[in-house]
């Protein structure tokens, strides 16, 4: 049976948790599903943000759900990330029908570096009034990332993949990322490839987001841009991600703890629910993981939705017209 390790963390990361394992328990799988703690909460019971055991219990885990973490996060989702090798960051942005947005028709993927760059955490202060941070750029990881995006592309059907750098400025660190998306660019001929600077990047995904399919970049650019094509599509709630390495798999939302609108009951769960539908994919129920992204398109498009989206329904409500539709057929 497949072990998935559930760590909900805080603020609206529990109350999106709940909706979405409303929607996984609706369908009668049977795993073993193990709850954890991590975050802020932890950090006041236990005196860590990410105990032991939770790290002992993800990394056996074949799958981990994840909520949100708040002032913790780097201590957990980064550390997580980390610990569990899972050196791809995948972050799909498409826009649904129904859904208020800037664009109609966008359907990208953001294959972002998990790793490296400034996310190492290496910073210090050399002298007081001067803080350094390093950028770690390796051959090996960048080669890994762009071998995953070529094949994600071919695997999926996309037509091209994107590098995103800035290798006028930072020439030893982005340069070495672009020459090693290049190189694994060859090997794939059957997929367009082409290369943005991340300011340009950033504007036309605002002017002309058609033009990207699958992007490749690094850490940083990656969480930023990933931010932005949210903001294309209609907002945080929607985006989820897949923390991908070889021996294990973290899925959680783009978003994180929100707590502006934590404990009202009001979070959009959808970055939640597509996050949950990827971890089933990953695991092998490709039809179940179809099935909960149809039953939530057809959710969008009626307007049955939380008031982020315009509507006026809780998050559990929104989970529950999920169910409801799942159930219909
Ligand atoms: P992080 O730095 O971890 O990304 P953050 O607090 O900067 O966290 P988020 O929690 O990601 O930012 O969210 C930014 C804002 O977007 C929130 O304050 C909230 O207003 C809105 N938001 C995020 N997620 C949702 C959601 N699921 N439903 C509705 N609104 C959301």
């Amino acid at each position: 049976m497949k072990k998935i390790a559930i760590i909900p963390g805080d603020g609206i990361g529990k109350e999106v948790m709940d909706a979405a394992l409303r929607v996984i328990d609706s369908l009668g799988m049977d795993f073993e599903m193990v709850t954890l703690d991590a975050g802020d909460d932890a950090l006041k019971e236990h005196g860590t943000a990410l105990p032991e055991e939770t790290l002992d219990k993800a990394k056996k885990s074949d799958a981990v759900l994840f909520g949100a973490a708040g002032e913790t996060a780097a201590g957990v989702i980064i550390k997580l990330r980390q610990a569990l090798k899972t050196y791809v960051n995948l972050r799909p942005a498409k826009s649904y029908p129904g859904v208020k947005c800037l664009y109609p028709d966008v359907d990208l993927v953001i294959v972002r570096e998990n790793s490296e760059c400034m996310y190492k955490g290496i910073e210090f202060e050399p002298e007081a009034g001067m803080s350094v941070a390093m950028r770690v750029i390796t051959e090996k990881a960048s080669k890994r990332i762009a071998e995953f995006a070529f094949k994600y592309a071919r695997d999926n059907g996309r037509r091209k993949v994107s590098c995103i750098h800035k290798a006028n400025v930072m020439k030893k660190t982005c340069g070495l990322f672009r020459d090693s998306c290049r190189e694994v660019a060859k090997k794939y001929q059957d997929i367009e490839y082409d290369e943005y600077y991340v300011d340009a990047a950033a504007m036309f995904l605002v002017l002309d987001p058609k033009r990207f399919d699958v992007i490749v970049t690094t850490n940083l650019f990656g969480d930023i841009l990933s931010d932005e094509a949210a903001g294309l599509v209609g907002g945080l709630g929607l985006l989820p991600s897949a923390n991908i390495g070889d021996e294990n798999a973290i899925f959680e939302p783009v978003h994180g703890s929100a707590p502006d609108i934590a404990g009202k009951g009001i979070a959009n769960p959808s970055a939640m629910i597509l996050s949950a539908a990827m971890m089933l994919e990953y695991l092998g129920y490709r039809d179940e993981a179809g099935q909960i992204e149809k039953a939530l398109e057809h959710v969008l498009l009626e307007g049955k939705v939380t008031p982020d989206l315009g509507g006026n329904l809780s998050t559990m409500g929104m989970a529950e017209e999920i169910v409801r539709e799942l159930h219909s057929t």
